[in-house]
């Protein structure tokens, strides 16, 4: 099938071909009908990561218009999610191979289904473990936090803070869930932590600011008791050569790393994740902000380097 296809030529430069894409009889080929902009895949816009020319997108979704000879449980018309595997859902069509795809219900608007972000929300809230009665810390609201947020949100959490330095952000984290905010740029964090939890402090942290001073703090949002969770979602790609250990140490704290790779079946995850999106405890109204069409990938890119103030998660819609 005949198609366009977004190249990183150059750090920095997307150019659109049109190029006929095949697959193997393992494969089924998807018509993409959205892929996520990630911060991860900056790595590769600056010129970090890969060899130019080279495709990328890894939160991608659409419908099987072909499928190979030896594909079993996967015909035309299916709609899916992929687990990443190629960096290819910059595209208007993607092979994959069916061991990497989820089946999306028939009912759920596809251009809704953003699978990879949401499975490793999934693998941050397994390490989590959250506990009848815990008293859950989001730190950092962009658009990991708030899923977060949103998945814990519910009864069984005596309460669960949204932390963040802009306002707007926290007022999203209310909306989805979040029973107090905290603005360490208006108040003492720990203090204001310790008066809403009546000085127990959290049981859990989740950390989704990726600035490692931050990291440092919420140590102190944890409780002194022991075995509080700190869970680090972040990608830190700024190396930090000064960790203050000690407070870890003092709080025999428990550092969890749940990143991809930290996940044990990430298949079971993305299913997990895609029946959460299905029954509406991930949410995508509200969060998608920006979108674009695949003539206007750069100009999503440069938006992901320098996002405006309103920005959540951008995706492109490779068929607009
Ligand atoms: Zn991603």
């Amino acid at each position: 099938m005949k198609g366009k296809r977004a190249y990183l030529v150059k750090p920095g430069k997307f150019e659109i071909r049109e190029e006929e894409v095949s697959y193997n009889q393992d494969e089924v080929l998807v018509k993409v009908a959205v892929c996520g902009l990630c911060n991860w895949e900056l790595n590769h816009w600056f010129g970090y990561l890969g060899t130019c020319p080279q495709t990328l997108g890894h939160e991608w979704a659409g419908e099987i218009v072909e499928v190979g000879s030896r594909v079993t449980n996967f015909k035309v018309g299916d709609k899916i999610c992929y687990l990443p595997g190629k960096l290819e859902g910059f595209s208007q069509y993607a092979a994959a191979s069916e061991d990497r795809c989820i089946k999306i219900s028939e009912e759920f608007d596809i251009h809704k289904v953003l699978g990879e972000p949401l499975k490793d929300i999934v693998t941050v809230l397994k390490a989590a473990a959250a506990e009848p009665g815990d008293c859950g810390i989001v730190v950092g609201c962009g658009p990991m936090g708030l899923w977060c947020t949103q998945a814990l949100s519910g009864n069984t959490l005596s309460c669960l803070i949204a932390v963040d330095i802009d306002d707007s952000k926290l007022a999203l984290a209310k909306k989805f869930g979040a029973t107090h905010t905290v603005n360490p740029k208006n108040c003492d964090a720990i203090q204001a932590i310790s008066d809403i939890t009546g000085g127990h402090m959290g049981d859990f942290v989740i950390e989704g600011t990726g600035n490692p001073g931050v990291l440092n703090q919420c140590i102190y949002y944890l409780k002194p008791t022991g075995r509080g969770r700190l869970l680090l979602m972040s990608s830190h790609e700024t190396a930090t050569k000064e960790f203050d250990f000690r407070p870890a140490v003092e709080r025999s704290i428990d550092l969890r790393v749940p990143h991809p790779g930290h996940s044990l079946n990430q298949m079971e995850d993305l299913r997990r994740a895609v029946s959460l999106l299905e029954k509406g405890s991930f949410k995508i109204d509200g969060m998608i902000t920006h979108e674009f069409s695949l003539d206007e990938i750069n100009e999503g890119f440069r938006m992901l380097e320098n996002k405006p103030k309103d920005y959540i998660k951008g995706i492109v819609l490779p068929w607009r």
